[in-house]
């Protein structure tokens, strides 16, 4: 049985604004204060772990620990079929230093083209947003979700909205990118959306 988030103040144990405005959005139903990190000044942990829901248990942790409040982390990116899962784990850093994702997507794309090169044939463009929410409390106890969506890689990106790789992927059954959907299109499916519904039937009670 899964703990249940109880308090009037949670911390988003994020440091990126694109994740902080989504997650605020979506837990807009819930009735209480939400802190960013960065406005407590909470350090951004290393991420060290191999895996999207042990990098999101290592944010919320360290902000729980850090805050004294119960803490919601994200851990999440894109998994490339064809290039077994990259960036995955490593999609901030494919953005490098100046988080610069104009940079992150050619890279992604120059990627799946040299895998075409060393294939002879074009590979499958198949691609999935993966997202892991973490809920830790002070005293170390972590509840964790996954949500996903699946889709193809789209070449050159399109759209100006959402953040990261949004506008080179095209999530299915759409023909227009996360990039070019209005942000409640992409809150309907998206895989944060899916992580924060398992969330909302398990640990966080919303009116
Ligand atoms: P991290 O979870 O802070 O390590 O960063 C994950 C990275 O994955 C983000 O900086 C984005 O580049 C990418 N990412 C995660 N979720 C999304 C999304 O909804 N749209 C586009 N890119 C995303």
């Amino acid at each position: 049985m899964a703990r249940v988030f109880a308090g009037s103040t949670l911390v988003i144990a994020s440091h990126n604004p694109g994740k902080v405005r989504e997650i605020a959005d979506l837990l807009a139903p819930l009735d209480c204060e939400f802190v960013p990190a960065a406005t407590l000044g909470l350090p951004e942990p290393e991420e060290t772990a191999r895996t999207f829901s042990g990098n999101a248990e290592i944010k919320a942790l360290a902000a729980a620990r850090g805050s004294g409040h119960p803490a919601l982390a994200d851990d999440s990116g894109l998994a490339v079929a064809a290039l077994d899962g990259a960036p995955g784990v490593f999609s901030a850093r494919w953005a490098g230093p100046g988080k610069d994702f104009d940079h992150a997507m050619r890279r992604v794309n120059e990627t799946v083209v040299e895998r075409d090169r060393s294939v002879g044939a074009p590979v499958s463009r198949a691609a999935r947003f993966v997202c892991a929410l973490s809920l830790a409390w002070p005293d170390g106890h972590v509840e964790t979700v996954e949500g996903t969506v699946c889709g193809h890689l789209a070449w050159p990106p399109r759209g100006t909205g959402g953040f990261g790789y949004d506008p080179m992927f095209v999530p299915d059954g759409h023909d227009l990118t996360f990039g070019e959907l209005a942000p409640e299109r992409k809150h309907a499916i998206s895989h944060r959306a899916a992580a924060f519904r398992r969330l909302c039937g398990t640990v966080v009670p919303v009116r």
